[in-house]
C-alpha cells in the first residue's frame, strides 16, 4: 500500500469517527428536547389531577372518572419519561437506578443513592473486575520514595 492510499484511508476512518460522534450528539440532543417536553406535560398533568382532587373535595362533584383518566395518562407519561431518561443515559455511557432512578455510571454496581444492586452490573459480574485506573499513579509515587 503506498503512502497516499494509507493517508486516504485514515482519513476515511477519521471521518466515519467524527459522523459517528456527531449523530450521537444529535440523537442525545433529540432525546432531551422528548423529554423536557414530556416533562412539561407531566406537570400539566399532575396540576390538572390536583385541581380535579382538590375540587372533588371542597364541592360535591363526582370525579372520581376524571382522577382515574388523569391518573392512567399520568402513569403512562411517567413510563415514557422513563424510557427516555433510561435511552438518555444509554447514549451518555450511563445507566438509571431501576428503584430511585439515580444517574450511575455505565459499569455501577449499586444505586450510590439507595444501593439497589444493578442488573447490567449482574449479567457482567462474572468477568474478573478490572483494575481501576487511579491505581497506577499511586503506585509510581511509591517507586519514586524508594
Ligand atoms: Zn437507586
Amino acid at each position: 500500500m503506498g503512502l497516499l492510499e494509507d493517508t486516504v484511508v485514515k482519513a476515511r476512518g477519521a471521518l466515519d469517527v467524527t459522523s459517528k460522534k456527531a449523530s450521537e450528539l444529535y440523537n442525545l440532543q433529540k432525546l432531551k428536547v422528548q423529554a423536557a417536553s414530556l416533562n412539561g406535560q407531566l406537570a400539566k398533568a399532575y396540576e390538572a389531577l390536583g385541581r380535579t382532587v382538590y375540587d372533588a373535595h371542597v364541592g360535591d362533584a363526582k370525579s372520581d372518572d376524571v382522577i382515574e383518566a388523569l391518573v392512567a395518562e399520568l402513569a403512562e407519561k411517567n413510563e415514557e419519561y422513563h424510557s427516555l431518561l433510561e435511552r438518555i443515559s444509554e447514549a451518555r455511557g450511563e445507566q438509571i437506578c431501576p428503584s430511585c432512578d439515580a444517574r450511575l455510571q455505565a459499569d455501577a454496581l449499586f444505586c450510590m443513592k439507595c444501593g439497589t444492586p444493578l442488573a447490567k452490573a449482574a449479567m457482567e459480574a462474572e468477568e474478573p473486575p478490572s483494575v481501576p485506573p487511579d491505581v497506577a499513579p499511586a503506585e509510581e509515587t511509591a517507586e519514586t520514595v524508594e
